[in-house]
């Protein structure tokens, strides 16, 4: 295996260390470029550019160069609708199919600069429409189909786009998320900058028998468009747009666990580097593998790991559009039987959730072609990753955990596979190229304070090539969030630790950890021990306001099939997280729930927790993908409480 892997040369860590601009231009040189940059890097911090006055374009790395190489016959997408259907595409065939997009855009008067909002279920043509902007050199903004109507027109109006690309609708979880009506009603709210909806038929009508009806929103002629009518007939050629390395590729909005959505802005060059290079290392991609990376391309994840990564190495990979619970809780171990996927990249959400369901699922179906598995989003707690690697894995495939930020574009703690030995639960080590250490509130690095184990927060103290560029229309905000707490680093918001032999254990956000009698506890820390109870299948923890603690630990969990809740399984949980961390973490209060209030990525909203626990008026809850969780959790709460 060692041997085998794409980068599997330990000495890369050094080699990066010493000389970072040579490590990254080596990865920059992997693409192909219409002009040679000048310069490596220019820093003056916190504003970094990276390959200065190079010219180059994301489409025709991604999809163009593929098929001049001679690799037009690869399949470059299997893509799989919920209901089952499957359409193939060839690199040949996206070549074919982005630039009659890119011709429909044009006609639409889009122009390069000009922003292009993308609210599309997870599909071929949300894909291409992505390319499509990268050719054009417009800017794209996807969000993801499945926010609300208020979270568009926000983003809408937020990034001033021109046009909307939609779909009459899409499937998920069986039912018709009704993508249309939602742009109508974001629309009515006020979005003056918007001059066309395009709009895919995804659904189409009659709907298939048995198919509940779905609304597909008002038809406004002259503003809307159908997909069908302009993709093909406004033209079958458009040349790549040579853009400077620097020049804007997309806006994408955090998923807002923490307040007000921030546009996230990456340029071309430095992040199709960063994001490339991580791809063909940290995945070990071979012409031959089959990669599903399952996160919808709403967030960063679905960009730089469905798009950009992937396909700039030209590998093949599955598209899916739907839920894993549809038809059957078997759904995803269907799609890799079905497609011989050899590279899974999931979050531990759904790992939680899967192994909430049963290991019968997974067991009756063949994970043979199975070799690689990685995991991001949250902190995976030891539990998950043994099953993801046990279960899923048979105990033979590598399991990746990946840290990184929609900020930061591209994986940035991670193990090598072939390379690093795995623990369970720990992202290991930075990217070579990335330099992460641990400071204390203070801003002093801890690391060379006092050398291993250490634990504080976690920094990026030298600037990367797919780092973010700033916040639309917020440069205030984009130097206050990132680089003002510290002088000379960048704070990422989370918390860490590093062990003995220089791993890192992400603790999750530094707001999420709790401060009870004077010493610091991860939220992370005592939701692993809740969940290593075997009656506990998933669980949020919180600090509440405390009279002499300062903070209290309140647990909220959810049980598994088959157990009830009683006092004595309380207790017994209660005492299990005693026993694995010390008394200090015992939780003072512990929920049996049905739910847990989740952003529409899966992220738990501990904020909206702490809101419920501490009887305040709850926050901004527009992300959340349920808002009755929140609702119902509060009256139980109450009802308890007394
Ligand atoms: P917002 O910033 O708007 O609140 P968000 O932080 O959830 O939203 P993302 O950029 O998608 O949006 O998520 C990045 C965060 O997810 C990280 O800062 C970290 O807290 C968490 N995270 C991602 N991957 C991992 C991982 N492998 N281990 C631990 N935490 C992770
Ligand atoms: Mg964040």
């Amino acid at each position: 295996m060692a041997e085998r892997a794409n980068l599997n040369d330990p000495t890369a860590y050094q080699l990066a260390l010493t000389d970072p601009e040579g490590w990254w231009s080596d990865w920059a040189k992997r693409l192909d470029w219409f002009e040679h940059w000048h310069k490596v890097l220019e820093w003056e911090k916190p504003y970094a550019k990276w390959f200065v006055g190079g010219k180059i374009n994301a489409c025709y790395n991604c999809v163009d160069r593929h098929v001049a190489a001679g690799k037009g016959d690869k399949v470059a997408w299997l893509a799989e609708g919920e209901p089952g259907d499957l359409r193939v595409f060839t690199y040949q065939d996206v070549l074919d199919e982005v630039q009659k997009v890119a011709c429909a855009f044009a006609s639409l008067g889009v122009q390069k600069g000009d922003r292009v909002c993308i609210y599309m279920g997870q599909g071929p043509e949300l894909t291409l429409a992505m390319l499509a902007c990268a050719r054009i050199g417009a800017v794209h903004s996807v969000v993801f189909g499945g926010f609300s109507s208020d979270s568009l027109e926000e983003r809408i109006n937020d990034a001033g786009a021109k046009l909307i690309v939609t779909a009459d609708g899409s499937w998920r979880n069986g039912k018709v998320v009704e993508l249309k009506r939602i742009i109508n009603e974001a629309i009515e709210k006020g979005c003056p900058t918007v001059n066309h909806v395009l709009v895919y038929e995804r659904i189409g009508q009659p709907l298939a028998e048995g198919a509940a009806a779905y609304d597909r929103g008002t038809w406004h002629d002259g503003r809307d468009v159908w997909w069908h009518e302009v993709v093909g007939s406004t033209g079958t050629t458009y040349p790549c747009e040579p853009m400077d390395s620097e020049d804007l590729l997309f806006i994408l909005y955090t998923s807002g666990s923490t307040g007000k959505p921030k546009g996230i802005m990456h340029t071309t060059g430095g992040y199709l580097t960063g994001t490339s290079a991580t791809a063909h290392a940290i995945f070990d991609l071979k012409d031959e593998d089959i990669f599903w990376c399952t996160a919808d391309c709403g967030w960063v994840t679905g960009h730089s790991y469905v798009v950009y990564g992937p396909m700039a190495n030209g590998v093949t990979q599955v598209l899916y559009e739907g839920g894993p619970a549809t038809p059957e809780k078997d759904r995803y171990w269907r799609i890799i039987e079905r497609h011989k996927v050899s590279i899974l990249y999931t979050a531990p959400t759904a790992i939680r959730t899967f192994m909430k369901w049963g290991d019968e699922y997974p067991q009756s179906c063949d994970l043979s072609s199975l070799r690689l598995l990685g995991s991001v989003g949250e902190p995976i707690n030891p539990e998950a990753w043994m099953w993801y690697r046990d279960v899923i894995g048979s105990g033979r495939c590598p399991v990746v955990d990946t840290w990184w930020q929609t900020e930061t574009g591209a994986i940035m703690i991670t193990p090598l596979p072939g390379m690093t030995t795995t623990k369970p639960g720990s992202a290991t080590r930075p990217f070579p190229g990335i330099y992460a250490t641990i400071y204390d509130e203070e801003g002093q690095d801890l690391l060379e304070k006092h050398g291993l184990p250490v634990g504080g927060l976690l920094v990026l103290k030298r600037p990367w090539p797919s780092m973010l560029r700033g916040i639309w229309g917020d440069p205030d905000r984009y130097v206050k969030t990132y680089w003002s707490k510290f002088e000379d680093a960048y704070f990422a918001g989370d918390g860490a630790k590093m062990d003995e032999d220089g791993y890192f254990w992400l603790l999750g956000r530094v707001d999420d950890i709790m401060l009870v009698s004077g010493h610091n506890i991860s939220t992370m820390e005592v939701e692993s021990a809740l969940v290593d109870h075997p009656a506990v299948a998933e669980a949020a923890v919180i600090g509440k306001a405390h009279d002499i603690k300062g903070q209290a630990i309140s647990a909220f969990v959810i049980l598994r099939a088959g157990n009830q809740p009683s006092p004595a399984l309380e207790q017994e949980i209660k005492q299990h997280v005693a026993g694995k961390i010390g008394a200090l973490a015992r939780p003072d209060d512990l929920f049996v729930v049905g739910e847990l209030p989740k952003t529409r990525s899966g992220k738990i909203m501990r904020r909206l927790l702490r809101d419920v626990a501490e009887g305040r008026a709850l926050g901004d809850t527009t992300t959340l993908a349920d808002p009755t969780v929140v609702r119902a959790l509060r009256e139980q709460y109450e009802d308890r409480e007394g």
